[in-house]
């Protein structure tokens, strides 16, 4: 059974799409086999896998509707090693489409399911907000994975995160935790991040992944060329941060299980 992680927080530009692929890409080269769902209707992790999110013919919103399974609709990274099931604009009209319908929040889980044995992990890029579209990440995942900048405002909106996950752990997934938070576009030149960096680490404890994310030119140059920064550049610093959190997250579900 893989293990499913939604990478979400409710900020735009934190890190979540890099963060996806990225972690994907890393997992692929240590061995292990890795789902992308793009939650996101920007498509951002679609194309940044190098899938081109204009000529889908089936992705996630046939998925949600139930007129397309995920075997159907997924494709292959190309130079990824993963399999990634893409977004794009369609998905915005989802969230209107799934309201009037029965167990709207768990169309996911159930798509997933029928492909669970395919994969050691699965990843879901989530949209900017706490819409229905997250909340069907949330209700199929074992974990959430926080990127955050260390930065002032990081800490803030955090709690509307927080609170969703604990709802949503009360009532839709026993099984939903937070997993930690990764701390990226990480500059150690600038006092301020180190001092958030440090608050983190005394407020969250080991809920703070051990891997840091450096800011890297090469992990943002990555996705115009549909690659994710590991495959793009993998001697980069930012490449090399990715492949040393998939193993961290390799180890942490070891200690899930
Ligand atoms: P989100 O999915 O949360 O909106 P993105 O992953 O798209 O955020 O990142 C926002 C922007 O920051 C993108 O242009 C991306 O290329 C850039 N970026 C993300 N991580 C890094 C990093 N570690 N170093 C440099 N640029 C980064
Ligand atoms: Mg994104």
């Amino acid at each position: 059974m893989p293990r499913i992680f939604c990478i979400a927080n409710q900020k735009g530009g934190v890190g979540k799409t890099t963060t996806t692929v990225n972690l994907a890409a890393g997992l692929a080269q240590i061995g292990q086999r890795a789902l992308v769902i793009d939650l996101d209707p920007q498509g951002n992790a679609t194309m940044g896998s190098g899938v081109d999110k204009r000529a889908l013919t089936l992705s996630i919103y046939d998925v949600l509707l139930e007129s397309a399974s995920i075997a159907e609709a997924r494709q292959r990274s190309p130079q990824g090693g993963y399999d990634v099931l893409g977004a794009n604009r369609e998905l915005a009209g989802a969230e209107v489409e799934l309201v009037s319908q029965p167990h709207r929040e768990q169309r996911l889980k159930r798509a997933l399911d029928a492909v669970a044995a395919d994969y050691d992990f699965v990843l879901i890029d989530c949209p900017p907000s706490l819409s229905l579209l997250t909340l069907n990440g949330l209700c199929c995942a074992h974990g959430v994975i926080v990127p955050m900048q260390c930065e002032y405002f990081a800490l803030e909106g955090l709690s509307d995160l927080v609170n969703t996950i604990k709802q949503v752990h009360a009532n839709l997934n026993r099984e939903l935790q937070i997993i930690g938070l990764l701390r990226v576009m990480f500059d150690p030149r600038i006092t301020l991040q180190q001092q958030v960096s440090e608050q983190l680490q005394a407020h969250f404890g080991e809920k703070v992944f051990n891997t840091v994310i450096p800011r890297n030119v090469r992990l943002a140059e990555a996705p115009s060329y549909g690659l994710p920064g590991v495959v793009f550049d993998p001697a980069s610093r930012g490449a090399q941060a990715f492949v040393s959190f998939a193993r961290e997250m390799v180890a942490r579900i070891e200690t899930m299980r």
